[in-house]
Parts: structure tokens; C-alpha cells; sequence
């Protein structure tokens, strides 16, 4: 049976596409720049393998200029430009990339910046305007060709006169809709363009141009004069593609600020280069204060990331893990696999790995600031110990081997914050275990009773504020094979062999006395029993079993 080929409705299909795979409208001038300097991009390699052709870099640039009479956005770029058969191929063919089989046929040079791969970016210009025309010229050919088409009944092709070599495609923006929400004036703003600019394509290699009013006082009268510069408008060069070498703290904090991670100063920063298996770039920031919203509902975390210098998604979650949701910063990678939008990203291993990475990254950093500069450690964990200990509690216990190294407790030896490997270092060896005791203040816990025996002994105590410490440890149930113990619960069993004989005599010898307040106490208490635990108190309460008497209270007062 001879195969038919499908027909399809072409024109409903590009409308189809271009209106359901983007979620901003915006992002076509994203679309349009990324050709731009994928074009720029194949000249460069051109010119590295013909000797005859060398690169100027000053020749190569994009520019943008809105006109807003004639309601057209023209982006004009000095790429390789297209011959006939490439504008019929690339244009003409909906999801047909003509960089993707660049990349493919020049895989062993140095490729992976371009950014295109899909064949479909181009015609997210049909979102925002209702005709397109491309007037280009190849390197390859002298005849320049205009191209035009008003996204639904095909295209056309024609030749022109074009004096250079590179591509000028001009967008003839839709009328706005009375009554309709969306406007597309926006498209024609200096302003607006500016911050889409910024936002979407700051690093891209090439500079973007545009002609910006600037508005000047005049000295001796009122009057302001207007006059047009050309300004580039991108950084180009991003500070993570820089060496860590040429750059001060000076040039991270601003970064920190002009991305408005945060607005207080970083505490700590990283520069990350990797190139291995997996090619990436990062910066990561540890803010200096608590965000406002930061243990609320409300607050998002994750890191902005890059795909090759372009903008894909302002907070990426993946790439952390919730116990360092506070960190901010960026990861920029030319080996994500993103999906026909590039919006969303494929949930896949490069991501995670990356994620890997960065978390064990993050880790090491907070070790290192633990460990050299302490003053700022306990800094950060004020701002963010909490979280930390909500990451050993939560996923039951199976973060322990990250975090237990990275928390600090109040403790009793000089009320100072321990680690508790400081605390394991400095346990005399006869102690067995990691006490500590629980209450609202540090102040009531030194007066417990239960805590006498304990300090006598001279071990250290360590003294649990938040209702998430015990929880967490409990979680832990040991560090470094010590287990943790509560001063409250079950028998401390801190006496001698002499002391114990001692209490058993008393006990026996009390006995009548002891039965008689169990009962008196019968509803109240489970057993009255001779305690050796005691100094100068006389009597204490303690919890059996796992569950001590604060972590009762919180669950009494926890929702069913
Ligand atoms: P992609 O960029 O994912 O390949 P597009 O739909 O954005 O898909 O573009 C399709 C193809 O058209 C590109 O691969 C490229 O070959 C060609 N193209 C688009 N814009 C330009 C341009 N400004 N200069 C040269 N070629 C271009
Ligand atoms: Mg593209």
C-alpha cells in the first residue's frame, strides 16, 4: 500500500504552537536576539577555519530599534545571514534547526554555545506581530533575499538589495484590541525593551544596541534637550564566566545586588567553574539576614538558571535541597536538556547531578566558614540554623550524614555555641553519652534540678531553646556512636557501684513510705523511686521511654 504523508492544517498548527508553548509573550525578543547571536556565532567559527576571513570583533552586533509610527520592533544582527535554500529550509520549515545540524556537523569544534535547537523560536514573533519580514544576506552568496510572511497563509520569498552580510527582521506589531488586556505598544517602549533585554539576553557574547533618548538640563534655561545615543545595552561578558582570579568581593556583592538576590550584604559567596562530565557555572551567595518570609508558605526557594548565557527559569527548585533553601545565586550550563520552550526544564540527570554538586558544594563551604571563621558561622546559624535542624528531622533522618557536622547548640560550659563534634572532643572518657536538657530558657534548664548530677560529674550539658532540637537528635539518635540522652527521661545511671547500694538499702528500707505516695499520687505518676541524681534538690519528675516531658508538650499543643 503506498504511505500518504500527513496534511496538516499549517497555519492553525503555527498558531497552535506559538500561542501554547510560551507562557510570556516576551520572550520572542528572547527568541529573536538568541538567532541573532547564533548567526554572529557562526560567522566567528567561520572565520576559524578560513584563513581568509579574520574576526573583527567590533563588526560584530546586534541591534534593536522600535519605530513607533510605523508600529515595527526591527532586530538587525551582522551573522552569516541565509542564502535561498537556507531561508526555504529554516524558515519555511516549522521545526527545522538550522544551528542544531550546525552543532551536529561541527560537534568537534568548540560548538556548544549556540543556542538554538528546536527550529520553532523564530515564530514566537507571530505572537506579537502579524507580519514578519527578513531581509538577509549570506556570507556565502552576493544576492540578498526578503522573506516575508504574515504567520498564516505561508510565506514568500523574493530577491532584494541588502548591503552587508547578516539579517534585519522586522516585526509589524499587532494592533491593539480595544477592550482586550493585552497591549503590544509595550514592545515599541524604549524602557520596556531595555528590561526585557536585560532580563532574557544580558550575556549574550555580541552587544546588543539600541537608540536611547537621553534627556539633558540645559545650564542657563529651563529647558531640557533630547538627544539619541547608541548604547549597548547587555553586560555581555557574565561575572561567572570570569576568572575567580579577576574578580573582589566587591564585584560578587554587586552582582548579589544587582540581581536583587537579597538586600542585605552576602555573607558568604562561591564561584563555581566545573568542567567535567558535566559543564557548568555557578555563583551561590549566603544571605546575611533571615528573608521576612522565609519560614512562611510564601517563600520559594531556588537558584536562576542559565542555559549558554540565556535566562531559562528565575528559580529552578530542583537545584536545592529544602535544609539550604536560603542559599541564592545562579547556575548557567550548556548541557541542560530543556524542552521545546525552553522554559521547563527535562528532569533529568545532568540537572541532578548539577543539584549533587551544588549541594555537596554548599556543604563544604558552610564546613570551611565552621571551621576558619567562626564569628560568621554563628552568624549564618542564627539567620539559618533552624532550617538545618528541620532538614536532620525531616525525610526521616536521612539527611543526618550532610547536616550533623553543621549544627550548633547552646551548651553548658562557658554558654557558648558547640558543634557537636566540640562536644564529643571534649567528653572525658568515662562519659558515655551526649546529654542535654530541653526548656523555654537557657537560665530555667541550669537550675534543673536533673541537671546537678550531670554538671558535677563535669560533663558537658547541652541545652535544647527550639522545639525542632530534640526532634532532630531523636531523629540522629547518635553522633559519632555517642547517643544522645536527656536529663529527664529514665535513670541518668551517672552513680558509683557504692551509690547504687546505697539507694537499694534506702529503698527497701523506705519501702512502706514510697507505696504510700504512689498511691496518694496514683493518678499523677507512674512510680516513686530513691533518686541518686539529686544534690541539693529534693525531689525531680522524670519521663520513661522515648518521649520526654517537653516533647510531650509540643505534642499536646500540635493539631490532631
Ligand atoms: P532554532 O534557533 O532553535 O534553530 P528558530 O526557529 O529560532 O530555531 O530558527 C530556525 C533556524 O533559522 C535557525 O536554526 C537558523 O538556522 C535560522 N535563523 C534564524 N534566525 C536567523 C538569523 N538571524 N540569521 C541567520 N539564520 C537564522
Ligand atoms: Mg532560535
Amino acid at each position: 500500500m503506498a504511505q500518504k504523508e500527513f496534511k496538516a492544517e499549517s497555519k492553525r498548527l503555527l498558531e497552535m504552537m506559538v500561542n501554547s508553548i510560551y507562557s510570556q509573550k516576551e520572550i520572542f525578543l528572547r527568541e529573536l536576539i538568541s538567532n541573532a547571536s547564533d548567526a554572529i556565532d557562526k560567522m566567528y567559527y567561520r572565520t576559524l577555519t578560513d584563513e581568509s576571513l579574520s574576526f573583527n570583533q567590533d563588526d560584530f552586533y546586534i541591534k534593536v530599534t522600535a519605530d513607533k509610527e510605523a508600529r515595527t520592533l526591527t532586530i538587525v544582527d551582522t551573522g552569516i545571514g541565509m542564502n535561498e535554500a537556507e531561508l526555504e529550509e529554516n524558515l519555511g520549515t516549522i521545526a527545522r534547526s538550522g544551528s542544531l545540524a550546525f552543532k551536529q556537523q561541527n560537534e568537534a569544534k568548540d560548538g556548544h554555545d549556540i543556542i538554538g535547537q528546536f527550529g520553532v523560536g523564530f515564530y514566537s514573533a507571530f505572537m506579537v506581530a502579524d507580519r514578519v519580514t527578513v531581509v538577509t544576506k549570506s556570507a556565502d552568496s552576493s544576492q540578498a533575499f526578503r522573506w516575508e510572511s504574515n504567520g498564516t497563509d505561508g510565506y514568500t520569498i523574493e530577491p532584494t538589495d541588502y548591503d552587508a552580510v547578516g539579517s534585519t527582521i522586522t516585526l509589524h506589531l499587532k494592533e491593539n484590541q480595544e477592550d482586550a488586556e493585552e497591549s503590544f505598544d509595550e514592545y515599541l517602549d524604549e524602557q520596556r525593551l531595555k528590561q526585557i533585554i536585560k532580563k532574557y539576553s544580558d550575556f549574550i557574547r555580541y552587544p546588543i544596541k539600541m537608540d536611547v533618548t537621553k534627556y539633558e538640563q540645559q545650564e542657563d534655561s529651563e529647558e531640557t534637550v533630547e538627544t539619541i545615543e547608541e548604547e549597548t545595552i547587555n553586560s555581555m561578558v557574565p561575572i561567572w564566566r570570569k576568572n575567580k582570579s579577576e574578580l573582589t568581593d566587591a564585584d560578587y556583592e554587586n552582582f548579589y545586588q544587582e540581581k536583587r538576590y537579597g538586600f542585605d550584604k552576602p555573607l558568604a559567596y562561591e564561584h563555581i567553574h566545573v568542567d567535567g562530565t558535566i559543564r557548568y557555572n555557578s555563583i551561590l551567595y549566603i544571605p546575611e539576614t533571615t528573608p521576612f518570609d522565609f519560614y512562611s508558605k510564601d517563600f520559594e526557594k531556588g537558584l536562576e538558571l542559565y542555559s549558554s548565557g540565556v535566562l531559562i527559569m528565575e528559580k529552578c527548585p530542583d537545584l536545592l535541597p529544602d535544609y539550604f533553601s536560603f542559599v541564592k545565586g545562579m547556575v548557567d550550563s550548556e548541557d541542560l536538556s530543556l524542552n521545546i520552550s525552553r522554559e521547563i526544564l527535562q528532569h533529568d540527570r545532568q540537572l541532578q547531578m548539577i543539584a549533587k554538586n551544588i549541594k555537596s558544594k554548599i556543604k563544604s563551604q558552610l564546613k570551611k566558614m565552621l571551621k576558619n571563621d567562626r564569628e560568621h558561622y554563628e552568624k549564618f546559624f542564627e539567620a539559618f540554623g533552624r532550617q538545618l535542624k528541620y532538614g536532620v528531622y525531616s525525610d526521616f533522618g536521612q539527611n543526618k550524614e550532610d547536616l550533623q557536622d553543621l549544627l550548633l547548640f547552646h551548651s553548658s560550659k562557658e554558654k557558648k555555641l558547640v558543634s557537636l563534634a566540640d562536644y564529643v572532643e571534649a567528653m572525658p572518657e568515662e562519659q558515655e553519652f551526649i546529654y542535654y536538657a530541653t526548656g523555654s530558657s537557657i537560665d530555667r534548664m541550669e537550675k534543673l534540678p536533673q541537671a546537678e548530677l550531670v554538671k558535677d560529674k563535669g560533663f558537658e550539658l547541652l541545652y535544647f531553646t527550639e522545639d525542632v532540637d530534640e526532634f532532630a537528635i531523636k531523629m540522629m539518635r547518635e553522633y559519632q556512636g555517642k547517643e544522645f540522652k536527656s536529663i529527664a527521661s529514665g535513670d541518668l545511671n551517672l552513680e558509683s557501684e557504692e551509690e547504687k547500694k546505697e539507694a537499694e538499702e534506702s529503698a527497701s528500707e523506705n519501702k512502706e513510705l514510697f507505696d504510700e505516695m504512689k498511691s496518694l499520687l496514683a493518678d499523677k505518676v507512674k512510680d516513686v523511686r530513691i533518686s541518686t541524681r539529686l544534690k541539693s534538690h529534693p525531689v525531680c519528675l522524670t519521663a520513661e521511654g522515648e518521649v520526654t516531658i517537653e516533647m510531650e508538650k509540643i505534642l499536646q499543643q500540635m493539631p490532631d
